[in-house]
């Protein structure tokens, strides 16, 4: 073999006869043609397959897909719905997702965005050609709480497909498909990465139905797949979801109530809070209530300006559920036309020791 040739063949393929423990990383694009059911990795892959199979064993659904970030999973659903079909979605969507059907999705659907809070509000707005309920709960970032049981049970009356954004909650503490939806969506970006490496998004279906059918397509012929590293990353993850979310919640429980009795504070969001809105709905319905809260503060965005940039182990940044404590004024990264309130603050609590992150709330709002 000439050097060229020697530096394409010459490494050996390992084919392992000691089974490894893990999933190793694949990251050959192409399998050989043996009749195997592997073909090419925007088909399928290894680790996505053993990433999809996980995910629909611990949702509790019989099937999932990866996608390169949330906001692509959410983008299959919306693309394998029927051109002129309704959707009915939460005031307080994710601001990213209500901007994708905003302003990529006018033209094909007609949408409806309700306090889903309220069952009448669904019901109300429930058209001939309704064909899809999008639920987030506890919703982004206003923490708001809907009834997973009683709008799937209003949808399954309407022949409605009901989607559940279960970013907030994960599957540790709050399961989708057993109280009634058909599939549940994640942005794996956040708590099931943990470690803010890893850009994904997950779909679960209860059943592969017709609907569920096109959504394999979108993602197939589609391509919006997520990378066998990252696969292989996000399984890793996985193995210490429940723990990290116990030490989420511990510690975004005790700071909500820190919060809630401090007097610079006007109102503290955050589904645990016995005066939290959902609160009630929230104790049926998860068995945690998650590590992100919301806060307005006093002195509006000025003050909520201050109050960030004096805390030490909160770092200034958008996104959430990493292991590190992040925070961010709202309003200022969902841009001008936001309903959400300027000085309203999210809060990730991460897993620093709760007696640092405690004292860093202490100097910070002094
Ligand atoms: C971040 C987020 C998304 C979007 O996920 P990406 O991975 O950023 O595309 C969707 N829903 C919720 C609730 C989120 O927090």
């Amino acid at each position: 073999m000439k050097f060229e040739t020697l530096a394409i063949h010459g490494g050996n393929l390992v084919t392992d006869s000691q089974k490894p423990v893990i999933q190793p990383i694949t990251l050959s694009t192409t399998f050989e043609h043996q009749g195997g059911s592997m073909l090419y990795s925007r088909i399928n892959n290894p680790n996505r397959l053993a990433l999809e199979n996980l995910m629909a064993k611990i949702e509790m659904g019989s099937e999932g897909a990866a996608f390169s970030s949330g906001n692509a999973a959410a983008m299959s659903v919306f693309q394998a719905l029927p051109h002129g079909s309704h959707v009915i979605a939460p005031d307080d969507m994710y601001h990213g997702l209500r901007a994708q059907l905003e302003e990529i999705f006018e033209d094909k659907l007609e949408i409806t965005f309700t306090d889903l809070a309220n069952q009448e509000n669904f019901k109300d707005n429930i058209q001939p050609n309704t064909k899809l309920l999008w639920m987030e709960t506890p919703s982004n970032p206003l923490l708001k709480i809907c009834p997973i049981n009683v709008l799937t049970a209003i949808a399954k009356f309407n022949n409605i497909a009901t989607v559940c954004d279960n970013t907030f909650a994960t599957p540790v503490f709050q399961h989708p498909l057993k109280l009634g939806a058909d599939m549940v969506m994640h942005s794996a970006t956040k708590y099931l990465g943990g470690h803010s490496d890893i850009l994904g998004g997950i779909l679960v279906t209860k059943e592969p139905n017709e609907l569920w059918g096109k959504i394999r397509k979108v993602q197939r012929i589609g391509g919006a797949v997520m990378a066998p590293w990252d696969c292989y990353l996000l399984t890793r993850s996985l193995k210490t979801l429940a723990y990290r979310m116990k030490g989420h919640a511990e510690h975004a429980g005790i700071i909500a109530s820190f919060l809630d009795q401090h007097p610079k504070v006007e109102k503290v969001y955050y589904p645990g809070l016995v005066n939290h809105e959902g609160h009630t709905i929230a104790l049926q319905q998860m068995s945690g209530f998650g590590g992100i809260l919301s806060f307005l503060i006093k002195g509006g965005a000025k003050e909520a300006n201050r109050v960030i940039s004096r805390l030490k182990y909160f770092t200034n940044a958008t996104s959430l559920g990493g292991v590190e404590s992040l925070i961010e004024r709202r309003a200022a990264v969902e841009g001008p036309n936001t309903p959400t309130p300027p000085n309203l603050i999210r809060v990730s609590v991460g897993l620093e020791h709760l007696e640092d992150l405690l004292e860093d709330w202490e100097q910070a709002l002094s």
